[in-house]
Parts: structure tokens; sequence; C-alpha cells
């Protein structure tokens, strides 16, 4: 660690920039982060260089999010070596010593300690309480001025210990915020403008088992106590879940997607895995979720070239994503992560091998996708545009989840028509309709 010179900062002056990498519990956790910080009276950087104090949630899900977090916390010292840098995260978690070590680091907080980041972080700056003013009910939620959708951490940890994961040696056990706290962080970003929330957790159908409460409970209880439009799902493991947990998709209100990591379509690899879903229980679940929401869009996680996977098996796994007609393909090339029991396992796929397999899925992921956005070609409906634009165009998600754009400038939950599939097949283009937005969807179930 190295020592900065004093400064003395007011909390209404003092200002942090707040970066993350990795999964989507990350981002729930920075904004909390961000939360707490408006609420002891710091206001929120746009960059780096505008800030007294950086704050960094680090990833360490593959050696390549190591690389990337090292040297995101590098080049933010770089940017502004005056500010006080705090890192907390997975790979400070996993390597506390290491990431202390780094020139400019002034704080480092485990995953363990994360909900104490904020008093920590006052605690390294000397600052007084914060002012009255700074606390009233509501700047909560000042963080989330602007931003159309929001991620909420709702669990933390997992009891599962699939071979392959350095989350649940990073995250530790389950443990499930109260009800009461969800619906109260809900009841700010809805006050702010948010339309969609995101529900994340590390094992988040796992949701409530240390509460005596489950996902379907919380997820009512959200909808009987909470004004906001749209509530979506993070990634959800396939197994483990209360009795029910779909009946809540009749709601319009809860958006018709679910990210169900398959990792291998083959039951060998599940195995080697540790998994706790076999192939045929998974297709089963995806046949009874289009069942039950027939114009769902079924996302996933692959793992290509786990140890052992043979050309047998990874023809089972093309089968299968074909099979269930997956919307999107996130795409991992395995690679050991020292820690995990994967690591250690035999018979490792050549890098060449590899790539051949990476690029096949990657083929059929996009075909998948095409086919599953041509689908959508007429389709009208209530779209959630995000409020500033991107490389010069406007983007928003379907209650699916499909990706759209305009040029026109728009914002919030617009009525919207899907006119056009973009040459890339990766999104839609979409005409905005004058109608008055709803958050019915209004899909043609004999086309999905
Ligand atoms: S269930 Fe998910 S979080 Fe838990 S060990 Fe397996 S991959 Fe990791």
């Amino acid at each position: 660690m190295h020592t900065h010179p004093i400064r003395i900062n007011t909390p209404l002056t003092m200002s942090v920039y707040l970066k993350t990498l990795g999964c989507r519990l990350n981002e729930a956790e920075l904004e909390r982060w961000g939360q707490q910080f408006r609420n002891a009276g710091y206001s929120i950087a746009q960059t780096p260089e505008q800030a007294a104090l950086v704050v960094i949630n680090t990833c360490a899900v593959t050696a390549m999010a190591v690389r990337k977090s090292r040297h995101a916390i590098r080049q933010l010292a770089r940017r502004n070596p005056q500010a006080r840098l705090v890192v907390s995260g997975c790979y400070a978690t996993l390597e506390p010593t290491s990431v202390a070590a780094e020139l400019g680091v002034d704080l480092v907080v485990s995953n363990q300690d994360k909900d104490q980041l904020v008093e920590r972080t006052r605690h390294l700056l000397a600052q007084p309480s914060a002012p009255v003013a700074a606390t009233e009910p509501g700047s909560a939620a000042l963080f989330a001025r602007g931003r159309s959708r929001a991620f909420i951490k709702v669990q933390d940890g997992c009891r599962y210990r699939c071979t392959f994961c350095i989350t649940t040696v990073a995250r530790g056990d389950e443990r499930s915020r109260p009800i009461r706290a969800i619906i109260e962080e809900i009841n700010q970003y809805t006050a702010a403008g948010v339309q969609e929330i995101v529900l994340t957790g590390v094992q988040l159908a796992g949701y409530g088992n240390d509460q005596e409460s489950d996902l379907a409970e919380l997820l009512a209880a959200i909808l009987d106590k909470t004004d906001i439009p749209r509530i979506r799902l993070g990634s959800l493991e396939p197994w483990g879940w209360p009795p029910r947990l779909l009946d809540v998709f009749a709601n319009p209100r809860v958006q018709p997607h679910l990210h169900l990591p398959l990792q291998s379509g083959s039951d060998r690899i599940l195995r080697r895995m540790a998994r706790r879903c076999w192939r045929d229980e998974f297709s089963h679940l995806a046949h009874h979720i289009r069942a039950v929401i027939p114009e769902v869009n079924l996302t996933t996680d692959i793992i290509v070239g786990f140890p052992g996977e043979t050309a047998a098996d990874w023809q089972q796994t093309l089968e299968l994503v074909e099979q269930v007609e997956f919307g999107h393909l996130h795409i991992f090339p395995f690679s050991p992560r020292a820690g995990t029991r994967a690591a250690d396992l035999p018979d490792p796929v050549s890098t060449q091998t590899q790539q051949t397999r990476v690029a096949e899925l990657h083929a059929l992921g996009q075909r998948l996708k095409r086919a599953r956005l041509s689908r959508y070609l007429g389709w009208t409906g209530p779209v959630l545009w995000e409020h500033q634009p991107r490389q010069g165009r406007y983007w928003g998600y379907t209650p699916h989840y499909l990706r759209v754009t305009t040029p026109l400038p728009v914002s919030g939950i617009r009525a919207t028509q899907l006119s056009t599939l973009d040459a890339s097949g990766e999104f839609l283009h979409a005409k905005l309709l004058e109608t008055t937005p709803t958050t019915e969807v209004t899909v043609n179930h004999a086309r999905c």
C-alpha cells in the first residue's frame, strides 16, 4: 500500500467513481454501494479523474477476468493517482495480498465484508458522519437517476461445489437478504424512475433457504408491494426451484426470459462438473417452461472443452442446444482456474479442438438467434428503452430480452413495432408507435 498526503473533504464535496467487472451480482453490489455513498453525502463521479475515491468490484471467474481486473486496478490508479483506491470482489477475495500490493490500493474489502464496504471506506477516509439532509428518504436512489434498469442483489453464496466454479470459493455460504429490505430498495429505484429490476444472486434459485422463504414468495411480495413495471430474473441454476415458481410468470410484469446455465449436454461431462441437472432433466424443464410461458426466451451458458470432453460428448451438447432453441449463448472456452477441482482433472482438450468447438457453437448460436429474432418481425409490444444513445443509436429490450434499436431519441417503456432484422443477425430494428405503452406482452404465441 502507499500513503497519500492528508486531504480534508467534506461529505458533500467528496465524489466517488464506481467500476465493476464480471457478473450481474457485481453490478448489483456496485449499485447498492452507489446508493449507500449517496446516503452518506457523496456524489457519483462520471469519470475517475473527477473522483476523490475510486471503488472497483473485481472478478475472478476465468484467468482472463483476473487479468482484466488487474488491468482495471492499474489503469484507474494511473488515471487518478490522487484518488483513494478501494478494491473488492472475487479477485480481491481470492488474492488479497497481490491486490494490496498493487500500487495505489488503499483498502481491500473481501466479499464477506462487502456489506460494510462503504462504512470501512469512510473510516479509512476518517469522514465525519453524513449530514441529515443527505440521508433523507429517496436520496438513496439518486444514483439510479437516468437509468432505466437496475440490478438488485437478493442472495449471495452457494452450497454447491461445481468443479469449475471459483465463485463458490470466493463467495462462501448462502445468505439471502430479507424480503423487506429488497422491497424497500426496489421502491427507491421506482421512485427514481427505474422501470425494470433484475434480481441477481450467485445461486438465485436458493433464495430464502436460510430465511424460511423462497424465490416464488419473494416475487409474489415484489408484485404485491412495489409498482416496478418490469421484473426480470438473473441467471438461475436449473434445479432446486421452489414449487409454483413459474406461476408468477402469469403476471405480465414478470418478464418472459430465463437464463438457465446448461454448461454441457453430456451427462458424463455434467457428472465431472458436479452439476445437479442431467441432460434429460434439462430438456424436460425447458419443455415444461415453454408449455407454461409460450413466449419465453431461454438463454444459457456453455463451457467448451471441459477436461475429458470427447467428440461424442460435444455432439450431445450441440444437439441439446439446438433442441432447446436457446435465444442466446454465453460461450466460455474452459481454462483451468487455480483453486478449483476442475483444474486438476485429467484429459485436457487441445486448444485447437477447443477453438474448433467454440467456432461451431458460435455458428449454431447465431443461427438460433437469427431464427428467434425473425419470429418477432412485425411484433408489437412494450420495449424498455435506455436513456442514453450508444454508437449514435438508441437501444432497448423487449420483455423477452430481445435487443432492438432505433435512430430516434426515445426513453422509458414505449409501444414499439419490430420491423427488420439487422444484417448482423444480432438485433432488430424498431418503429415507435403512438399508442399508450402497456406492460402487457402481446406476442403472437403461435409464432413463438
Ligand atoms: S451452482 Fe452455480 S454458483 Fe454454485 S457452484 Fe455451481 S456454478 Fe458455482
